[in-house]
C-alpha cells in the first residue's frame, strides 16, 4: 500500500514552547491511518520539544531541517547527524532550495550531508527543483537529474532509504503551485531515473512541496505520481496541519 508522508517544513519558525503549544492542539486533530505518515522538521532548538511530545503518537517522525556532514569539531553554528539522532531525529531535510540558494549550499554538500545521514541510519530527505528561468528555458529536468546525481553512487536498496522532495523554486512561499499534472511529470522524470538504477516504482517515495495549501492539497496527494507532500507555510497553522494531513480520508 502507499504510504503518503505529510511532511512540516516550519523554518525558523515555532520556539520550543510555541512548538509545545502546536502540538496539543495538533494532535487533537490528528488522525492516524495505515496510508499516511506525518513527518515533522522543527528547529534544531525545538526538535526534543517536538520529540518528547510525539514520540508515543503513531505515524509521527520528527526530522532535522539541516545537519553538517562532519561528526563533529570547530564548526560554529552547525548541527552533527549524531547530535540531532540523539535528539530522537530520524529524517533531516537535504539541500531545500533556501540551503542552496539563500545559504549556496552546492550538491558536492547535500551529497556528502545524504552520505552521513544514511550512515548513521537517518532518512535524508533531498530536495530538488528548477528555478523560474530554468524552467522557462526548459531546464527542469536537466536541473534535477544534476541534483540527483549525488545519489548516483547508491545500491537499490539505500536508494529505497531516501525520500525526494520535487519542490520548484518559484513555487515555495510564493502562492503559485505546480498544477498536480506538472508535478506528476517531474515525478515521472524521477520515478524513472530510481528505475533505471533498480528501484521499483512502488518503493520510489518521491513528494511534491511548493504552496501546498489546505485548498490544493486533496487534488495534489490523489494523483497516483505523488507520494506525499512537504509544506511549508501552511504547515504553521495546527487546526490547517491537522485538517491538511486528514487529506482523502474524509
Ligand atoms: C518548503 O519550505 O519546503 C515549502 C514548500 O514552503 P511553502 O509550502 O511555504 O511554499
Amino acid at each position: 500500500m502507499k504510504r503518503l508522508i505529510f511532511a512540516a517544513n516550519w523554518k525558523m519558525h515555532l520556539s520550543p514552547d510555541a512548538a509545545r503549544r502546536f502540538l496539543d492542539v495538533f494532535l487533537q486533530g490528528y488522525e492516524p491511518a495505515d496510508d499516511r505518515e506525518v513527518w515533522f522538521f522543527p528547529s534544531a532548538i525545538a526538535l526534543e520539544a517536538v520529540v518528547r511530545r510525539a514520540v508515543d503518537e503513531p505515524g509521527i517522525v520528527v526530522g532535522a531541517q539541516n545537519v553538517h556532514w562532519e561528526l563533529k569539531g570547530a564548526f560554529t553554528g552547525e548541527l552533527s547527524v549524531p547530535m540531532a539522532k540523539e535528539a530522537g531525529a530520524r529524517a533531516a531535510l537535504v539541500g531545500h532550495s533556501e540551503r542552496r540558494h539563500v545559504f549556496g549550499e552546492t550538491d558536492e554538500e547535500t551529497g556528502r550531508k545524504v552520505k552521513a545521514l544514511l550512515d548513521h541510519g537517518l532518512t535524508p530527505m533531498l530536495c530538488v527543483g528548477e528555478k523560474i528561468e530554468q524552467r522557462e528555458a526548459g531546464e527542469t529536468l536537466t536541473v534535477v537529474e544534476r541534483q540527483l546525481a549525488v545519489l548516483a553512487e547508491y545500491e537499490p536498496d539505500t536508494l529505497e532509504r531516501i525520500v525526494i522532495a520535487y519542490e520548484p523554486v518559484w513555487a515555495i512561499g510564493t502562492g503559485k503551485t505546480a498544477t498536480p499534472r506538472d508535478a506528476a511529470e517531474v515525478h515521472a522524470y524521477i520515478r524513472g531515473w530510481y528505475a533505471d538504477r533498480g528501484v521499483a516504482p512502488e518503493a520510489a517515495r518521491i513528494l511534491y512541496g511548493g504552496s501546498v495549501k489546505p485548498d490544493n492539497i486533496a487534488a495534489l496527494v490523489s494523483e497516483a505520481e505523488i507520494d506525499g507532500v512537504l509544506v511549508g507555510g501552511a504547515s504553521l497553522h495546527p487546526v490547517d496541519w491537522a485538517g491538511m494531513a486528514r487529506a482523502g480520508l474524509d
